[in-house]
């Protein structure tokens, strides 16, 4: 059965979830953002509002458009709140355990023919679908951050997932303007795998003192001509969000090349989970970003 996509839901409004939601609205979709507490939703709103005000100083959208934009944005804490959404997009933590218990409570409200959806960036999209009601409506629809400027969506297919769910993905994806790359359904997908093992290899550098954090950045960006280095990236996806990663390698491919640097267990430990929590590699709670090492 076809489905047209009028109305999306996003659970979790962290960094992606508000980018999805920001972009949603800017295509014309009414979007429902879903979090644990009215709290969160609140600065999440502020935090759309902030990213869509930056693109009119830059003229990249009209005042009205982000007025407009943000009136089609609803948020709910509740699962009820996204009973009528055609697509329902999870972006919560990158915990298999949590994002089950999401798509087992948000399939008991939807319509049978809602498309379910997950940004996870590395766990195997065919075992979250077995764990719903509809794995043939099932589909991975991986996002890059930050989603508003980003111009890639990875679309993976679990084994299940129908031709009508990839077709209606599509179609959602290229209505939000974003150019799309199809992975098979393996640990960490096409961008992760590749750069994942970079970052942690990165933290290997700066473990066993071959240099210090400037002197890796400065290293990649000017040597190698990244626009960021990949200490200051691995803050900006999250270190939690990195190490979740690497252990889904470690463990989906069973081999030690991908084992996650011990510094990076860290850190996590430590709660310094980069940009989200203020420190990471780098402080950043003064003026200029200050390594932590
Ligand atoms: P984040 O920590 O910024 O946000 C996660 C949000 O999920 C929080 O607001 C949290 O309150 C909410 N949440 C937790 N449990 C929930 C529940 N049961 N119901 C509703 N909301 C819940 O994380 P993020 O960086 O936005 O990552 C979210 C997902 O996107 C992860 O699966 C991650 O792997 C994936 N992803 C992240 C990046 C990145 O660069 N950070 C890129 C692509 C994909």
């Amino acid at each position: 059965m076809a489905v047209v996509i009028n109305k999306v839901g996003v659970i979790g409004s962290g960094q992606m979830g508000n980018g999805i939601a920001h972009v949603a609205a800017l295509a014309g979709l009414d979007v429902v953002l879903n979090d644990v507490s009215d709290d969160r939703l609140k600065s999440a709103m502020a935090t759309i509002n902030g990213n869509l005000s930056r693109q009119v100083v830059k003229k990249i959208i009209t005042d009205d458009a982000r007025k407009q934009a943000l009136n089609r944005i609803a948020t709910s804490d509740t699962m009820e709140g996204l009973a009528d959404c055609d697509l329902v997009i999870e972006t919560a933590v990158e915990k298999e355990d949590v994002k089950r218990k999401i798509f087992h409570d948000v399939c008991a409200v939807l319509k049978p023919e809602a498309i379910v959806a997950s940004n996870t960036s590395s766990i195997s999209i065919t075992r979250l679908a077995a764990s719903t009601d509809r794995p043939e409506r099932f589909i991975g629809i991986h996002f890059m951050n930050p989603v508003p400027l980003m111009e890639l969506v990875e679309l993976i297919r679990g084994i299940a997932t129908d031709d009508t769910t990839f077709e209606a993905a599509k179609e959602f994806v290229s209505r939000l303007g974003k150019q799309i790359a199809v992975s098979e359904d393996f640990p960490a997908f096409i961008v992760n795998r590749i750069l994942l093992p970079m970052i942690n290899e990165a933290i290997y550098t700066l473990y066993e003192g071959v240099g210090n954090v400037e002197a890796i950045d400065a290293a990649m960006k000017l040597g190698a001509h990244h626009p960021m280095g990949p200490l200051e990236l691995a803050d900006f996806i999250g270190l939690d969000t990195c190490l979740s990663i690497m252990q889904v390698l470690h463990e989906g491919l069973a081999d030690s090349k991908y084992r996650p640097c011990p510094l990076l267990v860290k850190y996590v430990e430590a709660g310094w989970l980069g940009r989200k929590t203020q420190r990471g590699f780098y402080d950043y709670r003064g003026e200029k970003p200050v390594p932590t090492r």
